[in-house]
């Protein structure tokens, strides 16, 4: 069902951030090093029609998706020579995308090497270990039964479970097995995403392949912001002191108070949990305080000490970024970004 737009909202995406993001983070590895850019999930929620051109267009020549039908998106946009790899790898009933969009499966298990060696036996691959997440990826005694195919390879990775904490033991633990399993092959080898790449130059390898840090998330703590929302003010209404504002009635005003209500709730993905945790929205610089429960439509929101009519308030700005909506919501920016809903009026700026 085609969704409708919510007049005015403006979700702003900012690609010359993204692209500086970018260049920050492949500027954080030696020039030998290359960096991708892994835009599974319709690069996180913001669009890979715009994301995977404008990443191309600096040189990016290689991307990284979940499902070979994200894959298909990515070729549509990039063009023919940058590659994509799919972190998924192969399922049987994904053969027709891999070849018409000319994309390599990251192999993760005996099984689909097989099926993919009966099925394309001539196509390129790549390879994913398990060196501890155990999540995807061939584990090191599965690995040693089909090393004699690993040097045709075109990518072998892994993929760090706890890379967001630097003193994590894991971190090390996992590139010790990293190595132990690729030492003395001659292929590219690539083990670190965003939080990867901060933990230095041992974790990067020949490819580094960051996701979050170009959206402007941690761990990239000194991102530039990519996004910004802006929302409609419905109406304001006078509440007097001892009155209740939105479900559950869990706000009560202290004083005579004028309440916005705005036009996006948890089905645009600002999500419930950040209800009654003392987020912001903002007029230009001034904040005013998010209150109540977040409705599946409707936010309300304290306006009393604003110069008023007011039309727009912003949700999403230089002052407050995903993170901080992550933690008032108990999760992190990746989940943020990924709800951020197709309900809003889309901007893209920049390029
Ligand atoms: C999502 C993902 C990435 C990117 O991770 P970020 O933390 O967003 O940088 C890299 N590799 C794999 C295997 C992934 O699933």
């Amino acid at each position: 069902m085609p969704q409708k737009m919510i007049a005015n909202t403006c979700l702003t995406i900012n690609l010359n951030a993204i692209i500086s993001n970018w260049k920050t983070l492949d500027a954080s590895s030696a020039p030998k090093v290359k960096t991708g850019a892994v835009i599974k999930a319709n690069a996180y929620g913001l669009g890979i029609k715009y994301v995977a051109p404008a990443l191309a267009k600096i040189g990016v020549t290689s991307f990284f998706v979940a499902f070979p039908e994200e894959g298909i998106h990515v070729r549509n946009a990039v063009g023919p020579a940058p590659k994509i790899y799919v972190f998924s790898g192969f399922m049987q009933n994904c053969k027709k995308a891999v070849q018409s969009a000319n994309l390599i499966p990251l192999l993760n298990s005996l099984e689909q090497i097989k099926s993919f060696q009966s099925i394309m036996p001539t196509a390129i691959f790549g390879l994913q270990l398990d060196t501890g997440m155990n999540r995807l990826g061939l584990e090191p005694a599965e690995f040693a039964q089909i090393r004699n195919i690993a040097p045709q390879a075109d990518l072998i990775i892994s993929h760090l479970a706890c890379a967001d904490d630097p003193n994590h033991p894991n971190n090390q633990e996992q590139l010790d097995v990293f190595h132990r399993m690729t030492d003395g092959l001659n292929v590219p080898k690539s083990l670190a995403a965003t939080g990867g790449i901060f933990l230095g130059s041992d974790y990067h390898f020949d490819l580094c392949r960051p996701g979050i840090g170009l959206y402007g998330g941690l761990p990239f703590v000194k991102a530039e912001p990519v996004v910004s929302l802006s929302l409609p003010v419905i109406q304001i209404r006078d509440v007097l002191k001892g009155e209740t504002v939105g479900y559950s009635a869990t706000w009560q005003a202290k004083r005579d108070s004028k309440i916005a209500t705005l036009a996006a709730g948890y089905a645009d993905g600002l999500l419930r949990a950040m209800g009654n945790k003392h987020l912001m929205l903002y007029a230009g610089k001034t904040p005013c305080p998010l209150i109540g429960r977040v409705s599946m439509d409707l936010l309300t929101v304290d306006v009393t000490d604003l110069p008023l009519p007011i039309d727009r308030l912003h949700l999403l700005n230089s002052h407050q970024k995903i993170d901080d909506l992550a933690t008032a919501a108990s999760t992190i920016g990746y989940e943020i970004l990924t709800a951020l809903g197709e309900r809003y009026n889309r901007c893209y700026i920049g390029i």
